[in-house]
C-alpha cells in the first residue's frame, strides 16, 4: 500500500516537510478500504487494452462526474505514454466526495484489492473545479505506484522516489505540463530530497523528504547516468518498463535485488544496483546547481531558462521527450 504524502499542493512540502513524518502503518486495515463509500454511479474506461473501472462514492460534485472521468482518463493517458501502455490489465479507482472541501487529497494505491490487481482509492473536493482537475498531480502520482512491485518498508523510498520522479516528466511528456512547469517544479523540490545532518542513507532514513524527494532525487541522477552511458539511447524509463516487464506491478511483493536486476537488465548498464548500493547507505548529496547548469536549465527569479548548447542538454532534450 502507498499513500501519496508528497504535498498537498505544489508548495513542494514546505508545510509537511515541517512537522514529523511517520510512515503509515501497513495492517490493521479496518474492512475493505472501499467499505463505507457506497457508489453512487460508475464507469469503465478503456486504456488501450486495459480496464479501469472508476467508481464514484456518494456525495455532491460540482464539476460534475464527466470532468471526473476525463480526469482519471487523462492521467491514465500520461501514464500509458510513459510505459508504452497502461501497467496492469485491470484497475479499480475509487473516488471519494468530501463535503465542503475543494481539491484532489488522500491518495492512497493497494495491490489485489478490491478484486482487481490495483487499487486507488481518493478524494475530490465536492467545490474542486475542472481548473483544479485539470492541474492534479495526485491522480497520475497515484497510477504511476501500479507500475511497481510492492517492497518492504525499508525500501518504501524506492516506491515514493518512483512515483514522484515519473509523474510530472509523463504528465509533461504528454503535453499536460509545460516544458517550463515541470523544470521550475523540479528544480523547486529536489532539494527536498538532499540528506540532513544525521542521515544515515535512504534505507534507514525515513523522514518526509528523503522518501518522497530523496526517492525521485535518486531516479533523476540514474535517469542522467543511464542516458550518459548509453550514448543517450536508453533512460530510466526503460528500466521502468523492464520492471513491468518482468511482472514487478503493485500485486507483488519484490525483494528490492530483484527490482534493481531487473531495471539494470533493460538498460544494459549496472547503473541502478550502483547507485542503490551508495545511496541506501550513506548520505549522498547531490550539487543540484551544477547538475540544472549542466542541462542547461536555470530558474532565474521564477523564470526558466534553458540553454541549448550546455554540457548535457542533449541529455535534457531527451528527459522532455515521449520515448519510442
Ligand atoms: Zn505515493
Amino acid at each position: 500500500m502507498v499513500i501519496s504524502l508528497r504535498s498537498g499542493s505544489r508548495i513542494f512540502g514546505v508545510l509537511l516537510a515541517a512537522v514529523s513524518f511517520t510512515l503509515p502503518s501497513l495492517p490493521a486495515q479496518q474492512g475493505s478500504p472501499a467499505a463505507n463509500h457506497p457508489v453512487r454511479t460508475e464507469r469503465s474506461l478503456a486504456v488501450g487494452s486495459a480496464q479501469l473501472q472508476v467508481k464514484l462514492a456518494e456525495g455532491h460534485l460540482d464539476a460534475g462526474d464527466s470532468a471526473i472521468f476525463e480526469w482519471v482518463q487523462r492521467a491514465a493517458k500520461a501514464v500509458s505514454l510513459y510505459y508504452g501502455s497502461f501497467p496492469l490489465k485491470q484497475a479499480q479507482i475509487l473516488v471519494v466526495p468530501g463535503e465542503g472541501r475543494s481539491g484532489v487529497s488522500h491518495g492512497t494505491t493497494w495491490g489485489d484489492m478490491q478484486g482487481a490487481p490495483g487499487f486507488t482509492r481518493i478524494s475530490v473536493g465536492e467545490h474542486t473545479t475542472s481548473q483544479e482537475l485539470a492541474a492534479d498531480w495526485m491522480m497520475t502520482h497515484e497510477l504511476t505506484h501500479m507500475a511497481f512491485p510492492s517492497l518492504t518498508r525499508d525500501h518504501h523510498w524506492m516506491e515514493e522516489g518512483m512515483a514522484t520522479y515519473i509523474e510530472p516528466v509523463a504528465r509533461m511528456q504528454a503535453g499536460q505540463l509545460s516544458r517550463e512547469e515541470f523544470w521550475k517544479e523540479t528544480i523547486a523540490g529536489m532539494p527536498n530530497g538532499e540528506p540532513a545532518s544525521g542521515d544515515e542513507g535512504l534505507d534507514r532514513t525515513h523522514t518526509w523528504g528523503r522518501t518522497y524527494w530523496g526517492g525521485a532525487l535518486f531516479y533523476l541522477v540514474a535517469d542522467i547516468s543511464i542516458r550518459q552511458q548509453t550514448g543517450n539511447r536508453k533512460g530510466v524509463e526503460d528500466a521502468f518498463r523492464g520492471i513491468v516487464a518482468a511482472g514487478g506491478t503493485i500485486d507483488h511483493d519484490w525483494p528490492v535485488e530483484k527490482v534493481l536486476e531487473a531495471g539494470d537488465r533493460a538498460t544494459g548498464t549496472p547503473v541502478l544496483t550502483r547507485l542503490y548500493r551508495k545511496w541506501s547507505q550513506s548520505p549522498e548529496t547531490v550539487d543540484l546547481d551544477a547538475l540544472w547548469k549542466d542541462l542547461g536549465v536555470q530558474s532565474i527569479q521564477g523564470e526558466i531558462h534553458f540553454n541549448e548548447s550546455a554540457k548535457l542538454a542533449a541529455v535534457r532534450r531527451m528527459m522532455e521527450q515521449p520515448s519510442r
